[in-house]
């Protein structure tokens, strides 16, 4: 087992990495920026170096900074959380060459997702169902024929494409080669990178997700889907497990073709397959090669903790458990809570005067927060989850509602509201399965 890991991130999932390593006997060292002295975690790890100043370019995204940091601790192995430089290959390969285990994938299967067009590509070589398209790059000259032949609406996607961004839906023939142009130049901009290519636009998909682990030495097992579909500007918001009304077969042969990507690619850790789902198809849109915001509901219904299987598998001690060992109980969901202003939704930092967690049976709340904590206005709004078990998903709504009337933070906005007075409420999320749309229609934004 590795005997020391630097934590490469902040706020929740950087505590949240540190109760996994001190659960399993491994020594924590945690990097922050000057902005981020008094977070939870810096104060819990055995260690802790100040890895440069606030702007994330300097700190959280400065590659030389975060091996010095493992270099001068000691450390064995680095795990970089999500977001950051979770995906980025380079960063892995760097972590390896230096003689550091990297927490995550290799960075040639990291590489491959991360161009969605080579992803795409390995789907299909795995059977898993994709989105009708372009089955590869779309240029100028072809982007006409291939939008007809695919049937409009289309969608022209940046081939390195991340965060909602670079992506431009296209309803008429007439358009297609302005689209094709400006979704050129905006990824060039963007991403370095002007690839890009089409697929047929979905109307009403659903945002279904599965989590699966690799060993890296070919086999690898899969935890069941979450439902993501509840998002604001492609941004999640509540996620659930499992996805609701979901036929059996349907998701056991897409769970299937995820296991065998996983084990043509050798694939190592913690990843996400995301899928839209309509009218019983899934189709992939692209995988994440790290551990997402939302994997705790996953933990909550299974049992396993999936970042002690991520820091395992580095470890060269494989998997804790075989495909057979996993049996879904009961249903979870996960509140994204936001420092953030109701109405606007834009970024809300500053001190917490008072902060109360939830409690009861079911509820977990990973956040970062506590009284007198100030959030910095430097980085990601959020401050926490708020993650509800119960035995029917009924269950898990009320304990939900229960704990959101408990949960106090007093001093800064947030979108706790939101949760619990419009969300939390709505019969469309009550009944499940609503469309990823639902949530803009809900709060009248389209
Ligand atoms: P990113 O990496 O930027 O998150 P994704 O490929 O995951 O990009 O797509 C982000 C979101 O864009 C999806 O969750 C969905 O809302 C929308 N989207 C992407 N592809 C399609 C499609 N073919 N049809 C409809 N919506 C799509």
């Amino acid at each position: 087992m590795l005997d020391k890991v630097v934590i490469a991130n902040r706020g929740e999932i950087a505590l949240r990495i540190l109760r996994a390593c001190k659960e399993m006997g491994i020594k924590t060292v945690a990097v922050y920026s000057k902005a981020d002295r008094d977070l939870l975690h810096v104060r819990l790890a055995d260690q802790a170096v100040c890895i440069g100043p606030a702007a994330s370019k300097d700190s959280y995204l400065n590659i030389p900074a975060l091996i010095s940091a493992a270099e001068v601790t000691d450390a064995q192995g680095i795990h970089p959380g999500y977001g950051f430089l979770a995906e980025n290959a380079d960063f892995a390969e760097a972590v390896e060459k230096s003689g550091f285990t990297f927490i995550g994938p290799r960075a040639e299967s990291i590489r491959l997702m991360g161009n969605k067009v080579s992803a795409i590509e390995a789907m299909k070589k795995a059977g898993v169902p994709t989105v009708p398209g372009s089955d590869g790059p779309v240029t100028e000259e072809t982007a006409v024929a291939v939008a007809k032949r695919i049937g409009l609406p289309v969608i022209i996607k940046a081939a390195s494409g991340g965060g909602g961004r670079g992506m431009r839906v296209v309803h008429q023939e007439s358009e297609v080669l302005s689209a094709l142009s400006i979704t050129r130049s905006e990824a060039g901009a963007a991403f370095g990178d002007d690839t890009v290519y089409m697929e047929k636009f979905l109307q009403h998909p659903r945002h279904v997700e599965i989590q699966v682990i690799g060993d890296g030495e070919g086999k690898a097992i899969h935890l069941g889907d979450r439902d993501c579909s509840l998002q604001r500007r492609h941004q999640k918001v509540v996620e659930e497990a499992p996805a609701p009304g979901i036929p059996e077969h349907s998701r056991q042969a897409v769970y299937a073709a995820c296991i065998k990507a996983c084990e043509l690619m050798k694939y190592r850790g913690a990843g996400t397959f995301e899928f839209l789902y309509e009218d019983e198809n899934f189709y992939f849109i692209e995988m994440n090669t790290r551990v997402q915001v939302e994997h705790p509901v996953t933990e909550m219904i299974t049992g396993v903790d999936i970042i002690q299987e991520q820091l395992r598998v580095a470890s060269g001690l494989g998997l804790s458990v075989t495909q057979d060992d996993i049996v879904i109980r009961g249903h979870a969901i996960e509140c994204r809570i936001n420092a953030e202003d109701p109405k606007t939704f834009m970024p809300c930092p500053g001190k917490v005067n008072y902060y109360h967690a939830p409690g009861g049976p079911g509820i977990r709340m990973d956040s970062h927060l506590y009284s007198g904590y100030s959030v910095p206005p430097n980085y990601d709004s959020l401050i926490g989850k708020l993650i509800a078990f119960g035995p029917t998903r009924e269950i898990a709504l009320q304990r939900t509602r229960n704990a959101l009337d408990e949960i106090v933070i007093d001093g800064i906005r947030s979108n706790i509201a939101l949760h619990r007075d419009v969300i939390l409420k709505d019969p469309g999320f009550i009944a499940g399965g609503v469309d990823i749309h639902h949530l803009e229609k809900k709060l009248g934004l389209s």
